[in-house]
């Protein structure tokens, strides 16, 4: 049982189990949450007797630091390695003054699984498939590794890392809520942000929760041809259903979402598509994130030149949807998702 899985009632419960009281867990989380140990050894006001006790009835870490960190000009990305092997990646997406209204942001980008099934075409995540979900700990463990390193309060989450999170429902809303609960990060749930492929069941599971989590969908095409021709999932959840789905969504929680669409050269980038694009943004009330293509190494995706990406915003623009444009400075390998995993296993 890992200790960053849990929450406070729950670990309560597991001392209380041990024959502890009850002020044990506030104490243990202290040590955890706000000192950062590392390990039981390090939590000094426990009696080595039952720092024992404790090393031999939970886990404390689930992520460790394989590689060091790596900077592209944006972003800082973490490999980070399960127990048993496998490895993720893990992002911070610091503030970046002039770009961002909010200068104090400090964004981590978290996988919620290992690998991915769904086989987005353009997609590095799902090149070799799908391995497993990871455990509520291994995700709330990623966040925690990544301040502990870099020494930052993060205040933001992005759910955009490796796998699709919505597959993974349970282990993702235990973690987003322990990275909101006041004992563990005070994380709000209004700067968190859960992106999916569109698994309609899943966005219509969302919009029941009583946590103001925010959604992000990848549409990446606004016509079952051009959508379906890159997204598989488009066969199982068609743009009707899915956009029925996200009308649901913004009507219960009465907020906007996020339709996030990377411009591929010759694939979705024509202007009908922007058009297209422009009246489903509008139906649902959707913000349109444009992110011009990060080319993946053994993929034939290109993206648009700068004026083609300009000219798609211009169309949403003009129709009244508010869209921003990502335009990075380089295309440096490795900053698109799941490459840095990807380079490091060959
Ligand atoms: N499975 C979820 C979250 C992970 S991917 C989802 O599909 O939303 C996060 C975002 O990155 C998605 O919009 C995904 O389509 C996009 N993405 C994947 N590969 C990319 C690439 N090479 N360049 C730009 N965006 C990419």
């Amino acid at each position: 049982m890992n200790i960053k899985g849990l929450y406070r009632e729950e670990l309560a419960k597991q001392l209380a189990l041990l024959g502890e009281p009850a002020y044990r867990a506030e104490q243990l989380l202290q040590w955890v949450y706000v000192k950062q140990a590392e390990s039981f050894e390090q939590m000094s006001n426990l009696s080595a007797a039952l720092r024992a006790k404790l090393a031999e009835e939970f886990e404390l870490n689930a992520v460790h630091e394989l590689r060091t960190r790596h900077a592209t000009d944006t972003t800082e990305k973490f490999l980070f390695q399960l127990h048993g092997g496998a490895l993720i990646e893990t992002v911070l997406i610091p503030a970046t003054p002039g770009l961002t209204s909010t200068d104090e942001r400090q964004t981590v980008c978290v996988s919620t699984q290992v690998g991915c099934a769904f086989g987005c075409r353009f997609c590095a995540s799902g090149l070799d498939g799908f391995k497993r979900n990871l455990s509520a700990a291994e995700i709330v463990d990623q966040v925690w590794l990544v301040q502990k390193l870099t020494k930052q309060k993060v205040n933001n989450i992005v759910v955009m890392g490796m796998g699709e999170p919505l597959a993974n429902y349970e282990n993702v809303m235990r973690a987003l809520r322990i990275l909101n609960a006041p004992w563990a990060f005070g994380i709000g749930a209004r700067k968190m942000t859960v992106s999916t492929a569109g698994i309609v069941t899943g966005i219509r599971r969302l919009a029941e929760e009583p946590m103001q989590v925010r959604l992000a969908v990848s549409l990446h095409g606004a016509t079952d041809e051009v959508r379906g021709k890159i997204m598989p999932i488009n066969r199982k959840f068609p743009l009707n259903e899915l956009m029925a789905a996200c009308e649901y969504y913004a009507q219960v929680k009465g907020k906007m979402l996020t339709f996030e669409y990377i411009l591929i050269e010759n694939v979705n980038d024509s202007l009908e598509q922007a058009h297209k694009l422009s009246g489903m943004a509008r139906r649902v009330h959707a913000k349109v994130n444009l992110i011009p293509y990060n080319p993946v190494e053994g993929l034939a995706w290109k993206r648009p030149d700068r004026d083609r990406c300009k000219v798609f915003q211009h169309v949403l623009r003009e129709a009244g949807i508010s869209a921003t444009l990502r335009i990075e400075k380089g295309t440096d390998i490795a900053a698109a998702c799941g490459q840095l995993r990807l380079q490091h296993e060959k």
